[in-house]
């Protein structure tokens, strides 16, 4: 396990998304990833990534969390903590499309814990993704 354990909760999800990484759907890429969301009613849910041959439909294991997240407890959940792991071990932060989706669930101070070159790294949602996409029409 990861040398940089940042507390128990953070750590209980981390083998949840080592865990639900062993499902991952990945035969074009081999790169097995999870991810585990702790929501705001105490329940923790998982997702995997999802590739498809025609690559650019590939869904990634953080939004296939959310969705799920989304699908069982409905619009109203919050994310307050996430993490993300990978069986390749290999650095792997969220990509820019799942820090923008993920964007709408947690504060700024959501802990993100992921894969980097020096173990794993926990870092606030706001150091995640600074300047996050939002529309404000007048
Ligand atoms: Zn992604």
């Amino acid at each position: 396990m990861p040398s940089h354990s940042p507390n128990a909760e953070l750590e209980q999800l981390l083998q949840e998304a080592l865990r639900v990484a062993e499902n991952a759907y990945a035969p074009y890429s081999n790169f097995r990833v999870g991810a585990a969301l702790k929501l705001s009613n105490g329940e923790i849910v998982t997702g995997t990534n999802v590739e498809n041959v025609s690559y650019g439909l590939t869904i990634c294991a953080e939004r296939s969390a959310l969705v799920a997240a989304v699908s069982k407890y409905g619009p109203g959940i919050r994310v307050v903590a996430v993490a993300v792991a990978n069986l390749n071990n290999t650095a792997s932060p969220p990509c820019g499309a799942c820090r923008q989706v993920l964007a709408e669930f947690v504060d700024e101070q959501t802990p993100v814990v992921f894969p980097s070159t020096s173990g794993y790294r926990t870092m606030p949602f706001h150091e995640v993704l600074p300047l996050a996409f939002e529309m404000k029409l007048k």
